[in-house]
């Protein structure tokens, strides 16, 4: 979690974040439909559109773009950082109460933001699109989800339906305070429940990739496995990292010591010989096993004050301040 500037308050309603990767056929269009659901709503808004190092004509159509909306944004990351980073500059620059994310690939349907704004301003801090009926492969996208979504909800004790749906909306606070790495922005419902968030899920629309192709294939499962450790890991333990190292590196010692003790209370008061037991070296693995697993989590600890302390990030997240 990042503390929040002090001096920043929003001066718009609605900002739009959309990544934009390549999607040089769709970024006209999805435009255009995001523009007529704005105006419609008669909100003050803006839309902001992250190019992440687009090698096609990505980005020059979105100037264009630019130049005829005056409520439009076009930022040019140097070159492809991810659609997580992309998201996370499209927080750090946005001015609105609300913050809607969604895809560029006119796959997110705008129609629905009406229905996620409505939810925030029913006390929500952060609204999950969910793709109830969601037009994407059955075997690499429609199954691997499935299980990412039980896994995580499992894991993470945040039960959502969609995980992978970008279509989200924010109170802005809770965007601005995410601190997001490699390919995290997956997880943000659980990342955001730590700040201590009010979450909803409303169904939204989905619709068949018609233009440009997907930037992900199936080796996304493996990643989101792994980041799933590193979210669980920093979720539970952060604070105090030796209470998971620790943990494991006592119940080894424990087990090692007392294997010890008991061979050596065969050899010294039995007079059975030690030299052909495989025990021996079990205890002898599992005593040391257990000291690294202790030492690493005590190193742990030591990291942990750093990263807290010298980049100020609190270790707890205020909603509010009554008599101030
Ligand atoms: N995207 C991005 N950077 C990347 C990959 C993707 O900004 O490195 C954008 C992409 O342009 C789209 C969104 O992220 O707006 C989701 O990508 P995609 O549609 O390929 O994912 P899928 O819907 O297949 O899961
Ligand atoms: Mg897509």
């Amino acid at each position: 979690m990042r503390k929040l500037k002090d001096d920043f308050k929003p001066d718009l309603d609605i900002s739009v974040v959309l990544p934009v990767y390549n999607e040089e056929e769709n970024i006209i269009e999805m435009h255009a439909e995001i523009d007529a659901v704005m105006q419609k709503m008669g909100q003050r808004y803006e839309i902001i559109f992250v190019n992440d190092g687009s090698s096609d004509n990505t980005l020059e159509r979105m100037v264009e773009i630019q130049k005829s909306d005056p409520n439009s944004v076009v930022v040019e990351f140097r070159r492809n950082f991810g659609q997580t980073a992309a998201m996370a500059a499209g927080f750090d620059l946005a001015r609105g109460e609300i913050i809607i994310t969604m895809d560029a690939d006119r796959q997110n349907d705008p129609r629905d933001i009406p229905d996620l704004v409505a939810k925030v301003g029913e006390g929500y801090d952060l609204v999950c699109g969910w793709r109830h009926e969601r037009q994407d492969g059955l075997w690499l996208r429609l199954i691997p989800s499935k299980i990412a979504n039980k896994l995580i909800s499992y894991t993470t004790d945040v039960k959502l339906h969609d995980y992978g749906c970008s279509l989200k909306a924010f109170r802005w606070e809770v965007a601005k305070q995410l601190s997001m790495y490699g390919e995290m922005h997956r997880f943000i419902p659980a990342i955001a429940s730590w700040v201590g968030v009010k979450i909803a899920e409303v169904k939204v629309n989905h619709r068949a990739r018609v233009a440009g192709v997907s930037k992900y294939g199936i080796s996304r499962t493996f990643r989101v496995i792994l980041d799933l450790i590193t979210v669980k890991f920093l979720m539970n333990f952060s604070a105090r990292p030796l209470q998971f190292f620790g943990a494991i590196g006592l119940g080894s010692t424990v087990i090692g010591l007392l294997i010890g003790l008991t061979l050596s209370y065969q050899k010294l008061i039995m007079g059975i010989g030690l030299g052909d037991r495989p025990l021996l070296l079990l205890a002898i693995l599992l005593v040391l096993i257990g000291l690294q697993f202790i030492t690493v989590g005590l190193v742990a600890e030591m990291i942990t004050r750093t990263y807290h302390e010298s980049q100020d990030k609190p270790i707890y997240t205020i909603r509010n301040i009554f008599g101030r």
